[in-house]
């Protein structure tokens, strides 16, 4: 008997659990594979999972923003519980800029959209969050670099976001969708892991299945590639990166735990930090902890992997002192451990830090990569994105030509698919893991 499906979705990180369930849902029979041993287990079990606003593409900010509705309404979005929950903390967001920022297209987008936002000045950020040194450290420096404790000087300024957050547990997120799919019939797969592609003999190149390391098949006229750090390979298996404008790469990133100081704990003082000027972002955890990581300041080498199964899971010295030293100088109160606590994962990364999510030259063969490190704030929206294009495409549609809108059901605003296509001309971003 060959087995059979309506389309299969590679990686049950929190994108293909996402795009399962709404294919599923849709009325089409879903196999999910992933060659690892645990829903989410991917590149997901190590995000931050920050819920922030500030991009620099209207798309950019009004998926994060119809997003953050359906993390808040999260049991009514997934349609079925089965067991605990990921829950959505609201935390506020400040963004701290550099001199450079481009405050006014960054505000402009935010009230295009609707984003309740407010400029802070230092004065302003000292009577919000006294935990904070409000002075303006430029440019960030490395903690070897003799200027790193160069005194402050000049005026710092800020945008305060009241309505941002983050998920407290990313991987159960990725749960709680792959629960919802089931329910529906979607068939999960777990080490199982795609090694080729089949395409079928006609003369239109289209995708017919995948074929598994243990020599398997499964047939569909739909794969879907959400393999997260690891997409580029099957994108290189299904021979789809000639036409591809923006391609990815997998990075490596590391977070650092550290206790939070008083009067900035989660709940109490506590804010979700993009500084700019010193080069680091932090994010408070329920429980008296602080996530600590990087915005890709010039100064930090960038650590770009072939292999993502290869790279070191441990946190090293220098990134632990660049990222968490920084923090200090914003956090003068904030206790620095004598070595490094925290984590390190991957992520693949487009020229511009914005994802792809589209059909490819390929027929039948779409992708949702290239999540730049920024991407898990809108894992709810994509598996609707992915369903439109696929029911779009499947019936003839020229999505490459004339793209695809949606309408955003708790916000009313239309996205255009177009912003996220693999041929599109570099969006105008900060180049960075903010979008
Ligand atoms: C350190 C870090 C911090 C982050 N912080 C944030 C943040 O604060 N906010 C935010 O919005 N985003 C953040 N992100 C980004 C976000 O977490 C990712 O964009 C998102 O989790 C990607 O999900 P995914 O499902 O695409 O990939 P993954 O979770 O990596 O899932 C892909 C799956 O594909 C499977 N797979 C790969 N190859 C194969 C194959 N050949 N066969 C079968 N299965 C395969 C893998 O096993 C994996 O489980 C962060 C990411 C990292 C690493």
């Amino acid at each position: 008997m060959p087995d059979v499906a309506d389309a299969v979705v590679i990686g049950a990180g929190v994108m293909g659990a996402s795009i399962a369930l709404e294919l599923q849902r849709a009325g089409r029979s879903v196999v999910v594979v992933d060659k690892g041993d645990a829903v989410g287990g991917g590149s997901t079990s190590s995000s931050s999972a920050v819920v922030r606003f500030n991009f620099s593409t209207l798309a950019g900010v009004v998926a994060a923003w119809e997003s953050k509705h359906r993390w808040e309404a999260w049991a009514e979005h997934l349609g079925h519980v089965a067991g605990p929950l990921a829950r959505f903390h609201r935390s506020p967001m400040v963004l701290l800029e550099s001199p450079d920022f481009g405050r006014r297209e960054a505000t402009a987008l935010l009230t295009e959209v609707g984003v309740p936002h407010e400029l802070l000045d230092e004065d302003g950020l000292a009577a919000r969050f006294p935990a904070m040194d409000t002075r303006r450290f430029f440019p960030p420096r490395r903690p070897d670099d003799p200027h790193f404790g160069d005194a402050p000087r000049g005026r710092l300024d800020a945008i305060l976001i009241e309505d941002g957050g983050f998920i407290d547990d990313p991987q159960l997120a990725a749960g709680n969708l792959m629960d919802a799919a089931r329910h529906h019939g979607a068939d999960v797969r777990l080490r199982a892991k795609v090694v080729g592609l089949e395409v079928g003999s006609s003369r239109e190149r289209r995708v017919s299945g995948i074929r598994l390391a243990d020599g398997s098949t499964v047939e569909a006229p739909v794969v879907v590639n959400a393999a997260g750090p690891w997409s580029g390979a099957l994108d290189h298996m299904a021979g789809v990166t000639g036409d591809m404008a923006v391609t990815t790469r997998p990075l490596r990133q590391e977070v650092h735990v550290v206790e939070a100081p008083a009067g900035f704990t989660h709940g109490d003082g506590g804010a979700m930090i993009a500084d700019l000027d010193l080069g680091f972002y932090s994010r408070p955890h329920p429980g008296g902890t602080l996530l600590v990581g990087g915005v890709e300041s010039d100064c930090d080498p960038l650590e770009w992997v072939d292999d993502p199964d290869a790279i070191s899971p441990t946190p090293t010295v220098a990134c632990f002192q660049a990222q968490v030293w920084r923090a200090a100088r914003r956090l003068p109160d904030l206790a620095i451990p004598l070595r490094p606590t925290g984590l390190a994962g991957a992520y693949d990364v487009t020229p511009d830090w914005m994802p792809v999510y589209d059909r490819t030259s390929l027929d039948g063969f779409y992708v949702a990569i290239g999540t730049s490190g920024n991407q898990f704030k809108n894992a709810p929206l994509v598996g609707e994105v992915i369903r439109e294009l696929v029911d779009a495409c499947e019936s003839g549609h020229d999505h490459d030509a004339e793209p695809v809108r949606i309408r955003c059901r708790h916000t009313g605003h239309d996205l255009d698919l177009g912003a996220f296509s693999r041929l599109r001309a570099h969006s105008p971003t900060t180049g960075t893991v903010l979008g």
